[in-house]
């Protein structure tokens, strides 16, 4: 019996709009999955369903063998083993920190209610904002309260609706790296919903892949990346390079080799980009094909520059277009 079973779930909106479309997918208990997909691909439904905060069409959630009931079925939607964060992070804002956190324990036993509290501003380094208010906290912060708040009843399964989509990527990166540890530590399930692939390969080990409500890939970050079998998928991981003369084959920057002087291809420095590590080049390759992005680790061609470039041959990535 899989942990967090999802079986065909269906959801039409207005009777016409296909958002989410006989999708199924099974995880194991403490497994972080990342939902990946275009605007639109069905996200946040799927996120709602499991939580128990929509009414799906067709279809069934299941957690260790019990149903999850939609809100048609059950008197209060929703379930206190299933929490959702969702993307605007809900605080209330005339509540303090300490508030927030715990006002989903307001019906349960104090001395509970203020060990659970104490636990949680400790774990998520927030003891000296305990009397804060959201609004003197930063946008890391505050995604921090929400995410405290949502684990304050124990939860077995945390669902985050893109949470740190408002956030810069310097705060990110110490952010994630601190609820990585955080949701290790916990043995909590995780299923985050984003739009970044550095986000997903950050914070969890499973991705799944959405376009049109269907379920176009699932499994393991790294077997994904190395087989993405469509350029839909495969360009969620960075550019893609497409081969002249050849119909779907692509190379990935990382798979270019590149020189001065020779190699298989030539082609025209359009733009010189700096990056920490090396220069992004923008090179025009052929009349064909759009310009490639390669990178260039010593600093030594300007723009206007011929380059050379060169490939192993099991490098080349042949994908279908959807
Ligand atoms: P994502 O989170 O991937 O951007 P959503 O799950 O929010 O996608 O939406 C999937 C599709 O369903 C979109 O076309 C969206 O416009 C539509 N949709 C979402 N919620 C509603 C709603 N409450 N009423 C009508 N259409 C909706
Ligand atoms: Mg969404």
């Amino acid at each position: 019996m899989s942990y967090l079973k999802i079986e065909g779930l269906t959801k039409t909106y207005n009777g016409e709009l296909k958002a989410l479309d006989a999708l199924s997918l099974n995880i194991s208990k403490s497994e972080r999955w990342s939902i990946i997909g275009a605007s639109g691909s069905g996200k946040s439904t799927l996120l709602k369903l499991i939580a128990g905060m929509e009414v799906q069409n067709e279809g069934f959630v299941y957690l260790e063998g019990k149903k999850i009931l939609n809100p048609k079925q059950k008197l209060v939607a929703g379930y206190d083993e299933l929490q959702l964060v969702k993307q605007d992070n809900g605080l209330f804002p005339l509540s303090t920190v300490a508030e927030n956190i715990s006002r989903p324990l307001l019906q349960y036993d104090k001395e509970y209610a203020s060990e659970r509290l104490e636990i949680l501003l400790q774990v998520f380094g927030l003891e000296d904002k305990r009397n804060s208010f959201p609004r003197e906290l930063s946008g890391g912060q505050q995604q921090k309260v929400a995410i405290a708040r949502a684990l304050s009843l124990e939860p077995e399964v945390l669902l985050l609706d893109e949470p740190f989509s408002s956030l810069d990527s310097l705060q990110k990166r110490g952010l994630l790296d601190e609820l990585n540890l955080i949701f290790k530590t916990l043995g909590i399930t995780v299923i985050m919903v984003t739009h970044d692939i550095q986000d997903a390969l950050l914070l969890t080990e499973n991705l799944c892949v959405l376009s049109e409500g269907k379920l176009l890939r699932q499994g393991k970050v790294n077997e994904i990346y190395e087989n993405p079998q469509t350029a839909y998928v495969a360009g969620f991981f960075g550019p893609l390079n497409s081969i002249p003369g050849q119909t779907n084959q692509y190379l990935r920057p990382s798979s270019i080799k590149n020189s001065t002087t020779k190699g298989k291809i030539k082609g025209k420095v359009l733009l010189k980009r700096y990056f920490p590590d090396y220069d992004l080049l923008t090179v025009e390759v052929s009349e064909e094909t759009p310009p490639w992005q390669i990178t260039r680790y010593e600093r030594d061609v300007s723009e206007g520059a011929t380059i050379y470039m060169s490939w192993e041959e099991n490098k080349v990535l042949i994908l279908d277009e959807k």
